[in-house]
Formats: structure tokens, C-alpha cells, sequence
């Protein structure tokens, strides 16, 4: 696998600090690229989001499968961010490590990897947040949660508690793909088409800026971070099971008008998290009892006669695309 990546993080217009963070290991046989989005009063954000970057580099392990590595490093970072903060800051983390034919994502919070294919782009993430939850469950359209002012509260954050979840993606890739990493100063502001073009139109190195000019031409209100990586090669070895392997099945692409509003302070506060839960767990009980079915006249017994539909969350790893062919080989030297 051979990738050649380009990073800008940018301060923004509105905020003092630049609490973003990212980072990037190359390995003999791999590259792992990171994107973390702090947070926390005052300078904690930045702590807790460049602490996360130098742990994960330092403990992501090459020699392990690409799951199990990225697990034990993203499990590192959290440990390393609670015992120093106890709760008091947290940060996102989006990572993807390119390996033999494919990339593999690991996720908590609502930074993102996208694959840009042919122009088309997929998100390969899935964001950890209020609103996110509210779109899948049916609740609020894609384009309402881009302009909602609850759209910072996060469901999950790297150091906020002594264990985290971690989800995990994989993909086949091929040479001409584009993979972005950012944080939501960036696609909150920029359109998942625009996204697209820009990342399809120019090098890693320009696509980067373009998106942090466009992202401060809209206001600047938040942290900006842009990591694109362009695939060259593949592993020969992967080259079948790339061929085998469709695009990923694209979600339905947003269409929602970039938000103008400054963003308010990301809240990472356990009420507010709290708060968001209970919220989402009232609509959900009034969407179900809407959803009920009335009940049927010849109800044999006392048992409920059909069971309401159950709205399925998928709690831990997704893979947005049919099983991931890429167990990479890490041993195999590219040509
Ligand atoms: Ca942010």
C-alpha cells in the first residue's frame, strides 16, 4: 500500500486556541493517519487531543491485526487522557490505517473518514452524536441535524470515562481513492458534494487548504482539521479481493445548506450527555407507541399479539461495505 497524505489544522476565525490535533505514523508496511477534535475548559481540549494523537502513535503495534491494534491504541489514549483529567476533558478520534489492500477506521466521537471513489464520496464513520443518533432512528432528517444547535453534543469521547467503545470499519481501496479525515470545523461547514470535488479535483496538499480557506470563508467558527490521503498502490496480494470488492454503498448524500451560525462550545458535560440520552430515549418510546399497531380484535390470549418494529442500533463495529476482503498481509514487501 503505498499513500502520499497532506494536513492543514487551522485555528479558525472565532476561537483562540486550536484544540484540534492530528498525527501520522508510517511503518514499513503501513501508514496510520489521525485526526482528534478536544475538548474541555480552557486549554484541556488541546491536551486531551494532542495526548490522544501521541498515544495512539505510540502504542498502535504493527505486527497485530489492524483491529486488535487500533483497539489497544485507541484504548491507550483513553486511559491516558482519564488519569490526567479524570472526566474533565475529552476528545474525539478518527483514525485510518492503510495496510495491504485496504484501510482500516477506527472511530469515537463525530470526527470523520470519508473514502472519495470516482467522484462519489462515502462516509466511512459513523458519527458518535446526539444528532446522529436522531437521524438514525428517524427522527430529524440529515439536513436538520447539520443546522441543529445540539450538533456538538457528542455520545462518546476519548477520556471523558475509564472504558470508551470503539468502532471499527474496514474498506477495500483502490489506486485513484481518496480518504479525508476531519474534524467538524471542516464538514460542518462543507457539503459532503463539496467535500467531494475538491477532494477528487486537486493533490492532497491543495485539497487540504482549499478545504480550510473554504471552511474560514464561511465564518471560521471552529477548529479546522484536514488530513486527505491518495492512494497510489495497492498490495499486488490484495488486488483480487480490491477487484471482488465493490465501492462501498453510499449512504444517501446530504444535501443540507452549510450551517452560518457559530458553533457553540462543544458541552462535555455529563448532564448534557445525560440529558441528550434521556431526550432521545423519550422520542424514541413516543415514535414506538406511535408505531404500535392497534390492537387486533381476536386477541387469542393475554399476550400482546404482534410485537412493535424494533428500531435495531448497532452498537459496536459496521462494516459499510460486503465483509471486508483485506486481511492484510503485513509481511508482504510492495513493489
Ligand atoms: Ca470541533
Amino acid at each position: 500500500m503505498r499513500v502520499r497524505f497532506s494536513a492543514r489544522s487551522d485555528v479558525g476565525l472565532r476561537r483562540d486556541v486550536n484544540q484540534d490535533s492530528y498525527g501520522a505514523k508510517e511503518m514499513p508496511a503501513a501508514t496510520l493517519l489521525i485526526v482528534c477534535d478536544g475538548m474541555g475548559g480552557h486549554a484541556a481540549g488541546e491536551v486531551a487531543s494532542s495526548l490522544a494523537v501521541e498515544t495512539i502513535i505510540e502504542v498502535f503495534a504493527e505486527a497485530d491485526s489492524p483491529d486488535s491494534a487500533l483497539r489497544a491504541a485507541f484504548t491507550a489514549a483513553n486511559a491516558a487522557i482519564y488519569d490526567q483529567g479524570h472526566g474533565s476533558m475529552g476528545t474525539t478520534g478518527v483514525a485510518a490505517l492503510f495496510a495491504g489492500s485496504g484501510m482500516h477506521v477506527a472511530n469515537v466521537g463525530d470526527s470523520r473518514a470519508y473514502l472519495v471513489r470516482e467522484g462519489q464520496i462515502t462516509q466511512i464513520s459513523r458519527d458518535h452524536s446526539f444528532v446522529s443518533d436522531q437521524v438514525a432512528a428517524g427522527l430529524m432528517t440529515s439536513e436538520e441535524a447539520r443546522t441543529s444547535h445540539v450538533r456538538n453534543i457528542i455520545t462518546r469521547a476519548l477520556g471523558y470515562q475509564p472504558e470508551v467503545q470503539i468502532d471499527i470499519f474496514s474498506a477495500p481501496l483502490r489506486p485513484g481513492d481518496t480518504v479525508l479525515l476531519s474534524s467538524d470545523g471542516m464538514h460542518g461547514l462543507i457539503e459532503d458534494g463539496e467535500i467531494a470535488e475538491i477532494a477528487s479535483m486537486l493533490p492532497p496538499d491543495e485539497a487540504a487548504q482549499r478545504l480550510v480557506d473554504t471552511a474560514n470563508a464561511r465564518g471560521g467558527p471552529d477548529n479546522i482539521t484536514v488530513v486527505i490521503a491518495q492512494v497510489d498502490e495497492v498490495d499486488p496480494d490484495g488486488a483480487q479481493a480490491v477487484a471482488a470488492a465493490d465501492a462501498p454503498s453510499a449512504p444517501p448524500p446530504s444535501e443540507a445548506a452549510p450551517a452560518q451560525a457559530a458553533a457553540p462550545e462543544r458541552p462535555l458535560s455529563r448532564l448534557g450527555m445525560i440529558l441528550a440520552g434521556l431526550t432521545l430515549l423519550v422520542l424514541l418510546g413516543a415514535a414506538a407507541f406511535l408505531l404500535v399497531p392497534p390492537p387486533t380484535v381476536i386477541a387469542p390470549t393475554a399476550s400482546s399479539a404482534t410485537a412493535p418494529p424494533q428500531p435495531t442500533t448497532t452498537a459496536t463495529s459496521a462494516t459499510p461495505t460486503a465483509p471486508a476482503s483485506a486481511t492484510p498481509t503485513p509481511g508482504t514487501p510492495g513493489s
